[in-house]
């Protein structure tokens, strides 16, 4: 049988394209991709549609990253997709179906799809600021591209009213396939930012009839009282990103963020986090492929032990961060550190945590599939 999570790490480091025929559906019948806050593909695509993700015949959801000199690449045959190594036919794989919010207005008549997006199978995402203070100072992380993105695409609007967010999430619970919610921004004054979450899960509650809503809250990195304040906003569960755990890495790789909030800080923030939302509540980000791996392993083993999750999303360089043209590291690198990652995150009997984020929730990590081969799903 194919090794799934290794293929997906191939798929994501190196990229993927397709004939045009696969995508005629694609922003019909498929979901497309929107960039609703980064560009994930090697190279940017304005005037073509492509998926924004889909499944592997396991169900492992995968990103589509655009390369169009990739080796992989997919081609209809017999009215099925098929994914293709050079000449050499590899397995079925499916586009993910569009949802039906996607072609529906709020009251207000924005386009819902330009206000919230479905990540993976089950995943509702609301970016509530497109914005990062770092990059006007060139401080901004080395893998980031979020203001190219938006300048190239402009694609979603940038200030969301909350009765628009409230009805997104009304209707796209309604439909049945989404079980979390993220909400995440750039970087701005965290006063401002609590008020404004509060006020984003206020709506979403009042239109969902959810007490606590299942799902992450991805804030700058929410410290001190602002913690228990995240908390009593409703939301499930709270996000870190702390991007690279080895602190001499992360302050070259990061050294905006890295001025605002230390590797100590994260730590620190990370265990009060746990202690208010629980073991397992607590979701740590990751970039996965800018540091050597033992100090990556040493960060799964310190957060896991410390009762938080991880998501680690696979790197590879995407236009417009200041890594553009740079290479990830191989599919089988990819392979063998997640292996042993999960080993961890197993052994430390993290709570799963996959009530407020799963494997169907994005496709650019690999640990939940490898926590999947395990039983914990
Ligand atoms: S903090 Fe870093 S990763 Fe986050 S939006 Fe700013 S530059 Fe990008």
């Amino acid at each position: 049988m194919e090794n799934y999570i290794l293929l997906k790490a191939a798929l994501l480091t190196e990229g993927i394209r397709s004939d045009i025929e696969s995508l005629t559906a694609v922003g019909i019948n498929y979901k497309e991709q929107n960039h609703g806050l980064f560009g994930w593909d090697f190279e940017n695509h304005v005037d073509l549609k492509l998926p924004d993700d889909f499944c592997l015949p396991d169900g492992t959801v995968v990103q589509f990253r655009l390369n169009s000199k990739s080796q992989y690449y997919v081609k209809t045959h017999d009215d099925k997709l098929k994914l293709y190594l050079n000449e050499h036919e590899i397995c079925e794989i499916k586009w993910i179906e569009r949802p039906d919010f996607y072609n529906k207005k709020t009251t207000q008549n924005n386009d819902m799809v330009k206000i919230g997006q479905i990540g993976g199978r089950d995943c509702l995402f609301f970016c509530y600021q497109n914005y990062c203070s770092h990059f006007s100072s060139n401080k901004q992380c080395s893998f980031c591209n979020l203001v190219t993105t938006s300048k190239v695409y402009d694609s979603v609007i940038k200030k969301k009213d909350m009765t628009d967010i409230g009805e997104v999430a009304k209707a796209a619970w309604s439909e049945g396939n989404v079980n979390h919610i993220l909400l995440t921004g750039g970087c701005f004054s965290h006063e401002q930012e609590v008020a404004l979450v509060s006020e984003i899960l206020e709506s979403i509650k009042k239109h969902t009839g959810f007490e606590r809503v299942p799902g992450v809250i991805l804030p700058s990195p929410a410290k001190g009282d602002d913690i228990e304040r995240y908390f009593e906003t409703g939301i499930n569960a709270i996000g870190y990103s702390m991007e690279i755990w080895d602190e001499k890495l992360y302050k070259a790789i990061c050294p905006g963020k890295s001025e605002s909030t230390s590797h100590a800080e994260f730590v620190k923030s990370i265990q009060t986090a746990v202690k208010i939302f629980g073991e397992g509540n607590v979701f740590v980000a990751l970039v996965m492929g800018l540091e050597p791996k033992e100090t990556f392993l040493q960060g799964i083993q310190t957060l896991s032990a410390m009762g938080a999750n991880i998501v680690p999303f696979v790197w590879s360089p995407n236009p417009g961060s200041k890594l553009e043209g740079h290479r990830a590291p191989s599919a089988e690198w990819y392979f063998d550190v997640i292996s042993e990652a999960a080993e961890i995150v197993y052994d430390n009997k993290v709570p799963s945590g996959i009530e407020n984020h799963c494997y169907q929730c994005d496709g650019n990590s690999l640990l939940h599939d490898a926590l999947r081969l395990k039983g914990i799903v």
